[in-house]
């Protein structure tokens, strides 16, 4: 198996999926829409294309191919921003050359040029709030990309991550089931009405009547794969949120901090 690590600097604020959200990946400060925007997001034939720093395509024989090879396969592709580690593919496809996003989809008005290819299920993209990991051992100088295998001090370095990152994947999956279905819950509805009042805790709007107290939701807060398969369902764990608020709160970092969506809407 070969490696590539690539710098994708407009990383750093990158959360996935939320593409039209303000600010994200520089939005807002630069003005310009960064290429590597959609490299988590499943195009219409249903694989993940992905941008990189264009040194890393061209010769394919220090990914295990051959020179003037095309495209080589079985490829850990591995997103570095701000020394920081922001997400991996498994088993991806890289191009020696870029081609089109499928979608022809472009960054501002320029198109996106993509070196790789992966299933979704083989990317993983660390949430934002909880990239704390710096590339070990630090290269010396500047680097766009790094090739390496087995043998590589980093590599070393992103493989014990990986073992602990794979659990925390597997957890927060069962811990959104959990959270999905006391949200679903009538019962966790009226609790957290009853206890709560008709009234947002975000933005604080307020409804009396039957029709307009539908826009009322119960959010359920439990941190990011915080250990809960003990834990029992609370009602301090329970928010009422108008629809608004709650969509915005699943979309933070943190979902259990409904301050910190406060302030953000500040
Ligand atoms: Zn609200
Ligand atoms: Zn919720």
């Amino acid at each position: 198996m070969t490696y590539l690590l690539a710098r994708v600097e407009n990383f750093s604020r990158f959360d996935g999926e939320n593409l039209s959200a303000d600010p994200v990946m520089g939005y807002g400060r630069s003005g310009k829409v960064p290429h590597e925007i959609h490299n988590f997001s499943v195009a219409s034939d249903g694989f993940i294309y992905g941008y990189l720093p264009k040194e890393g395509g061209g010769d394919l024989s220090r990914l295990g191919g051959y020179r003037g090879d095309a495209e080589v396969s079985n490829v850990t592709v591995i997103f570095i921003s701000s020394g920081v580690l922001c997400g991996y593919y498994r088993n991806a496809t890289v191009f020696s050359h870029p081609i089109r996003h499928p979608d022809k989809l472009e960054a501002g008005s320029s198109p996106i040029y993509c070196r790789v290819k992966v299933q979704p299920e083989n990317a993983f993209l660390i949430p934002a709030g909880n990239r704390h990991d710096e590339l070990q051992p630090r290269p010396s100088g500047q680097f766009p990309v790094l090739y390496g295998n087995e043998d590589s001090a980093w590599v070393g370095w992103f493989e014990g991550l990986v073992a602990g990152i794979q659990k925390t994947f597997r957890s927060e999956k069962k811990r959104r089931k959990w959270t999905n279905s006391v949200e679903r819950s009538s019962k966790a509805r009226a609790m957290a009405l009853h206890k709560y009042g008709l009234r947002c805790e975000c933005c604080k709007i307020t409804h009396a009547d039957n029709v307009r107290a539908s826009i009322f939701e119960v959010h359920h807060k439990v941190p990011y794969a915080e250990n809960f398969e003990t834990r029992q369902l609370k009602i301090s764990d329970l928010a009422v949120l108008c629809a608004n608020c709650h969509r915005m709160i699943h979309r933070m970092p943190d979902i259990s901090d409904v301050n910190a969506l406060i302030a953000y809407l500040k």
